[in-house]
């Protein structure tokens, strides 16, 4: 499903990604963790073409991001992002933000877009929000909007940047019991960038620790949290478990 070789990713002088090979296939949940500017969202952020790379391949759903001529736009379709904060339209209700992308995008028939706008907010339990503007709902509501509105294009994979870390404490775990239930589904594939260890070990199949714009290690993750490999990653662990 992703595919990088050799990928290197500089902002100006600045060597953001160095010397990336990474392989994520299809119905993996893979987390990413380091420490802060070691090149997390640079890495997420490229997956989906909101960010160049400047030498190598990178290959996400059959599209090569390394090939300018490829249409961003129809790798997006298949590719949903959720991010730190949560850029719902204020001025939309939460069904319509959800519906949105379906009918410009898909032209998606008007009431089975809105059935499965429904399910979607009935999934993250707050079917009973649907006609509210976000400025009515809680920040880890207003998340979870989020990722139903990234679900209702269907996507193929997901990517998630810190979905919980603008939130309040008490607004976590829902958040976390959603992305949770959607990353089960063994045909999604989902990349996820947290700092809570305890939800990276509960569903990852595998993690990948990076410092300084390199891949570190890159292990199950059962073996990452009891084994971690390097000096980096250790200290890393031991600092914020
Ligand atoms: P955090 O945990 O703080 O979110 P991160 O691992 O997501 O960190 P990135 O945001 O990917 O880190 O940044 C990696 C490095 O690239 C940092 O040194 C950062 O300063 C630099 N960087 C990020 N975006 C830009 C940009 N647009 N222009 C120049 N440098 C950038
Ligand atoms: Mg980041």
């Amino acid at each position: 499903m992703i595919e990088f070789h050799d990928v290197q990713k500089y902002y100006g002088q600045f060597h953001a990604l160095t010397d990336i090979n990474l392989e994520i296939d299809k119905g993996e949940t893979v987390v990413l963790i380091g420490p802060s500017g070691s090149g997390k969202s640079t890495l997420v952020r490229t997956v989906n073409g909101l960010e160049s790379i400047q030498e190598g391949q990178l290959i996400v759903n059959n599209h090569d991001l390394s090939d300018p001529k490829t249409n961003l736009n129809v790798l997006r379709r298949d590719v949903g992002m959720v991010f730190q904060h949560f850029n719902l339209y204020a001025n939309k209700s939460v069904l319509e933000n959800i519906m949105l992308a379906p009918r410009i995008v898909s032209h998606v028939p008007e009431a089975e877009n809105r059935e499965r706008a429904m399910k979607l907010l009935t999934m993250v339990g707050l079917e009973s929000k649907a006609d509210n503007m976000p400025s009515q709902i809680s920040g880890g509501q207003k998340q979870r909007v989020a990722i139903a509105r990234s679900l209702a294009m269907r996507p193929k994979l997901l990517l998630f940047d810190e979905p919980t870390s603008a939130l309040d404490p008490e607004m976590i775990d829902d958040v976390l019991q959603v992305i949770k239930t959607i990353t089960s589904d063994s045909d999604m594939t989902s990349l996820i960038v947290t700092h809570e260890m305890g939800f990276a070990k509960e569903v990852a199949n595998r993690v990948i620790f990076m410092d300084n714009g390199q891949i570190v290690e890159d292990d199950s993750s059962q073996s990452f949290f009891e084994h971690p490999q390097t000096e980096r990653a250790q200290q890393f662990l031991s600092k914020i478990i």
